[in-house]
């Protein structure tokens, strides 16, 4: 089938954390589409469709018969969907596209850096590297300002546990001092990226969300760690 817009219900909503919300969108009998893990799809409401906006896939390529988006509460349609959107509603879905694509190569290490909402895109890339039972190293690198804001740390830990090439590290930004938190605390910096780094040639690094957390980000790689940029892929969301 080519691609095509279409109006698919809401199989399911779960609130991931207070302001974060998946969505579940069913595909209707008869569609076929060929996507990638970490691409993304464009979305509507049928009473205003000259609004539109873009959500990376957080399910992957292997999922076949849904595909599902995380969204945060921030702006319209952000709000809209976080606040509103529920089992049984409907949209219109523009299919997947894009190419912040993982690199699932051996060889290669993925070093994805995330802050906040972010991180949605590489639950796709891990849980299709896991279900495939891939080699490829994945290292998320995750910046949250309090441990309440973690998004799918459940999942991300479980899949930890069935990927032994996959790992889950988390810094928070700003946790009270009396925090039990043993984890790390502060922001993304080079010294805490260098030390996941075991193959430079072969690491890929990835960075997705809002363009400032994004800016900084190609910063930190490219201008802090001298990374060359074809070693650098980002999706910027605006
Ligand atoms: C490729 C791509 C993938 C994306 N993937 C995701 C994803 O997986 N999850 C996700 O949550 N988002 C994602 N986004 C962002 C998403 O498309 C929306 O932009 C987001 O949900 C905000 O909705 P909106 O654009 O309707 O917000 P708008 O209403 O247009 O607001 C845009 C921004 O301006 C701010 N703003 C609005 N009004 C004011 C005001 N009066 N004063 C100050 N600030 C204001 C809002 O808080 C918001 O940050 C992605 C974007 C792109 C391009």
């Amino acid at each position: 089938m080519a691609k095509q817009i279409v109006e698919m219900e809401i199989s399911a909503a779960k609130m991931e954390l207070p302001d974060t919300k998946t969505v579940t969108f069913k595909w209707p009998e008869g569609y076929e589409q060929e996507f990638k893990t970490g691409q993304f799809i464009t979305v509507y409401w049928p009473d205003t469709t000259n609004y539109k906006r873009a959500y990376s896939l957080s399910s992957c390529a292997l999922d076949r018969g849904f595909y599902e988006v995380t969204v945060k509460r921030d702006g319209k349609m952000g709000t809209r969907i976080v606040d509103w959107a529920k089992v049984g509603d409907k949209m219109f879905v523009i299919p997947p596209v894009g190419r912040f694509l993982p690199v699932y190569e051996e060889n290669k290490h993925l070093i994805c850096i995330a802050g906040g909402s972010g991180v949605t895109p590489f639950r796709g890339f891990v849980r299709e590297a896991t279900r495939r039972g891939l080699k490829t190293r994945i290292t998320i690198l995750y910046s949250v300002k309090t441990t309440s804001d973690i998004i799918f740390n459940e999942e991300f830990r479980e899949l930890e546990q069935q990927n032994p090439f996959f790992k889950f590290h988390v810094t928070c930004t700003r946790l009270g001092a009396a925090d039990p938190w043993p984890g790390r605390r502060g922001r993304i910096n080079a010294e805490w990226v260098k030390e996941h780094i075991c193959d430079l040639p072969n690491t890929v690094f990835y960075a997705c969300g809002p363009n400032e957390l994004v800016d900084a980000t190609e910063a930190l790689v490219l201008e802090e760690m001298k990374v060359p940029k074809e070693q650098m892929k980002t999706e910027k969301w605006g």
